[in-house]
Parts: C-alpha cells; sequence; structure tokens
C-alpha cells in the first residue's frame, strides 16, 4: 500500500473508516443503507424537546471538561438503577464527545509506547486505530464463527507483563455476541492476576435479546480496574449528538480526565442537559426498545435466511453477519462494493473488522436500526436482485 504524505507511521494504512466509505456508496447509488449503524428515525420526542429547551435557557457555551453535573448524576443513577454499581458522580464519572473520545482519550491516557492491548477480533474500527495513536499495539483473540467463541487457552497465554489493557464489547459489535458469564469471569480472573485494565465499550448495554447484560466492572474486584464505557447515540438514537461517558474508579478517572481535557476539553453543552433527561426516563423506555429491536431483528434475519444467507443470529446489538459463501461468494469486499450498484443496498464487509482481513472476509454485516419500510425494501431489493451479481460478481 502506497504511504500517505505527512501521515505518521502510526496511522499508515488506516484509509478511510468502512462506515464512510459504504454511506457513500450508498449515497451514489440510492441504495437501501443497511450499512453504517445510524437509526433512521429519531430518538425520544420529550429528549429532542429537552436538548431544544437547554439551547433557550442559554445552555450554549463551554461546560465543565468532564460533563455537566446533572448529567454526571444521572449516569451513576443509571448504573446504580441498572446494575447496582455505585459511582460518585464527582470523582468517578467523565462524559467525553462520543464512545469514540472515551475510548480514544482512556487509551491515550493509559498506554505507555510499547505497551500491548489485547483486542478481540473483530473489533470495532476504531479500538485498532486508538492503539495506534496511543503507541501501543495490538494483541488479537480470534473470536470463532459461527458461535464467536474464543480459544481460552490464547487469552490465557496472551496476558502477561507487556498487557497494560484489555479491550471487551459486549454485546459485540460487528458480531452480536453476548459475552456469557463464564467468559466474562475467566477475563476478570486474568485481569486481576496480571494486573490488567479493562476497557469495557458497552454501548449496545440496552440492545440484547436473550440473557440481559453484564458490565464486567460487576464482577468481584473489577471495578476500580475498569473503564466501562457508553453512549445516548444507541440506546437514545440521537448518533450524531455524540454524547457519551465513563465510569471508572478514582485513580483511573483522573488520568483519562487528563488526557480528555486537551482532546476535546467538553463537548455539546445542550445535549448533556437532554441525555441527563433521558437517562431517568422510565423502565417502559428501556423495555420498549429494546422489544422494537428484537421485531427488527428477527425481521431482517428471516430475510436474510429467505435470501440464502447463513444468518448468524445476534444476541444483541442492532446488527447482524451473515456467511456469504452459502450463495457462492468468497470476498466480502467484491460483495460490498457491487451491493449498492447492483442490487440497491448497501452492508459493511466485516474484514474491516481484522487484523488479518482474509480471517473475516467470508462476514458481511447488515443493521437493523431501520425503520420497516426500509427493512421491507432492504429485504425485497436483495432477493429480487441478488441474482444479478451473481451472475456479474
Ligand atoms: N463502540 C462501538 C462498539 C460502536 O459500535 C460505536 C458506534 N456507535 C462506538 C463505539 C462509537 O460510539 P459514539 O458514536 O458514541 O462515538
Ligand atoms: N458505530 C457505527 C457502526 O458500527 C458507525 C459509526 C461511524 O461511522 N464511525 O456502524
Amino acid at each position: 500500500m502506497s504511504r500517505l504524505p505527512y501521515l505518521t507511521t502510526r496511522l499508515q494504512g488506516f484509509g478511510t473508516t468502512i462506515f464512510a466509505e459504504m454511506t457513500a456508496l450508498a449515497n451514489q447509488h440510492g441504495a437501501v443503507n443497511l450499512g453504517q449503524g445510524f437509526p433512521d428515525f429519531e430518538g425520544p420526542a420529550e429528549v429532542k424537546e429537552a436538548a431544544i429547551e437547554a439551547m433557550r435557557a442559554g445552555h450554549n457555551q463551554y461546560c465543565p471538561g468532564h460533563g455537566i453535573p446533572a448529567l454526571r448524576a444521572a449516569i451513576a443513577e443509571h448504573q446504580k438503577r441498572f446494575y447496582d454499581l455505585d459511582y460518585d458522580p464527582e470523582r468517578e464519572v467523565t462524559v467525553f464527545t462520543g464512545a469514540t473520545e472515551a475510548i480514544a482519550s482512556s487509551l491515550l491516557a493509559v498506554c505507555e509506547a510499547g505497551d500491548e492491548v489485547v483486542l478481540f477480533e473483530p473489533f470495532y474500527d476504531s479500538y485498532r486505530a486508538a492503539v495506534a495513536m496511543a503507541g501501543a499495539s495490538p494483541r488479537v483473540i480470534p473470536l470463532r464463527d459461527p458461535d464467536f467463541s474464543y480459544d481460552p487457552a490464547l487469552l490465557d497465554l496472551s496476558i502477561g507483563p507487556k498487557t497494560r489493557v484489555l479491550v471487551l464489547n459486549s454485546p459485540h459489535n460487528p458480531t452480536g455476541k453476548v459475552f456469557s458469564k463464564a467468559e466474562l469471569e475467566h477475563i476478570a480472573r486474568l485481569c486481576i492476576e496480571h494486573d490488567v485494565l479493562v476497557l469495557s465499550d458497552e454501548v449496545y448495554e440496552h440492545l440484547t435479546f436473550g440473557e440481559p447484560h453484564v458490565p464486567i466492572a460487576t464482577l468481584p474486584g473489577m471495578k476500580d480496574r475498569t473503564i466501562t464505557i457508553s453512549s445516548a447515540g444507541k440506546t437514545f438514537s440521537f448518533t450524531g449528538w455524540k454524547i457519551g461517558w465513563a465510569c471508572a474508579g478514582e485513580d483511573v478517572t483522573r488520568a483519562i480526565r487528563t488526557s480528555h481535557q486537551f482532546v476535546t476539553f467538553c463537548n455539546g453543552t445542550p445535549f448533556q442537559h437532554a441525555i441527563a433527561h433521558a437517562l431517568r426516563m422510565g423502565d417502559d423506555f428501556f423495555e420498549g426498545f429494546r422489544g422494537e429491536y428484537q421485531v427488527r431483528r428477527d425481521k431482517l434475519c428471516a430475510g436474510l435466511r429467505d435470501v440464502g444467507f447463513t444468518v448468524l443470529e445476534p444476541a444483541g446489538t442492532y446488527f447482524a453477519c451473515v456467511d456469504i459463501r452459502t450463495l457462492g461468494f468468497d470476498d466480502d469486499r467484491t460483495l460490498c462494493r457491487l451491493l449498492p450498484e447492483k442490487v440497491g443496498v448497501a452492508a459493511i464487509p466485516n474484514s474491516a473488522f481484522y487484523l488479518d482481513p482474509r480471517r473475516g472476509n467470508h462476514l458481511v454485516r447488515f443493521a437493523f436500526c431501520k425503520t420497516d419500510p426500509v427493512l421491507d425494501e432492504g429485504i425485497a431489493r436483495l432477493r429480487k436482485n441478488i441474482g444479478n451479481l451473481k451472475a456479474s460478481a
């Protein structure tokens, strides 16, 4: 691959994100965008009104760097209400510019150059870039399809004196895997044994379709070594507001606030007021949210199966992965680059989430954070047009 001028060695090869590339292709061809994970519907009206109200009330200047007190209090209440976790909003809760900045600022804060960061592969694309920006190296543990389990012996061998952080993402993007209690206990035991921090990306915490979400911070000995990250983008369907947060022990919080203040300092003052309101909505909101997504998941999975794909049904998130080999395709990128034009649908090639793309090039991810007519149209186009592609691919 050619070297990009000006770009530091640490970021050579990262190119444009797969989400930007596939959304641009979807727009160019008028395709139904089942690629990038953003809802095509609005979040709760009362939350939007709370943001407008906050702007009208003059909350339009910088806020405290670690977040407005009302939002930090609401985040702490949310962790107590859903998981019985106690965080001090003054000293243990920090607001960031989305989960993305929380991840990057956290890794920048805690990694020394040369440290190793353990990632389960496939991994959300920003992890590897953030590890690189921090001057650390990734160490990957494959999640093996179709059940996306990992080899416990390999994890045992991969955590050692050079390991600084293990990144956990459950529910997991792109696979939809929800880590089992036994897996979380294994990970926790190793991290305690080797004094490793856990960065736990829980942005899909309210999107599980079977067992409820278990934050790894609830396991004995884990709260003070875990940075639990979440975001308003997924739970309240306002991905453009970029309000995220991290809960961590006091010492870790002090560290991550140090980098955060020089990365963005603060973000989205009126939106912070609105999300403080959102986090306090009743159980009916959270139950309705999960229920609606379960219906969308079932619709998309049934549709994809009907088209002929092998569907790896997700236990959480708003993504479903399919094995494309059952339809005779063998390269996810080739397929995803043709889909928008030839079929009228956009999806994400899973190899973008692998250190070695060959390990994931038989999988493609479809998003179901879309309204019924859009899901119906996407499925109908796939059913009608996928044959064109078999002929031309
Ligand atoms: N982590 C995961 C696993 C994601 O899927 C995403 C994308 N929503 C993010 C982090 C980034 O979240 P945000 O938009 O809040 O930065
Ligand atoms: N998290 C979204 C996804 O997985 C994409 C966010 C982005 O475009 N960076 O599709």
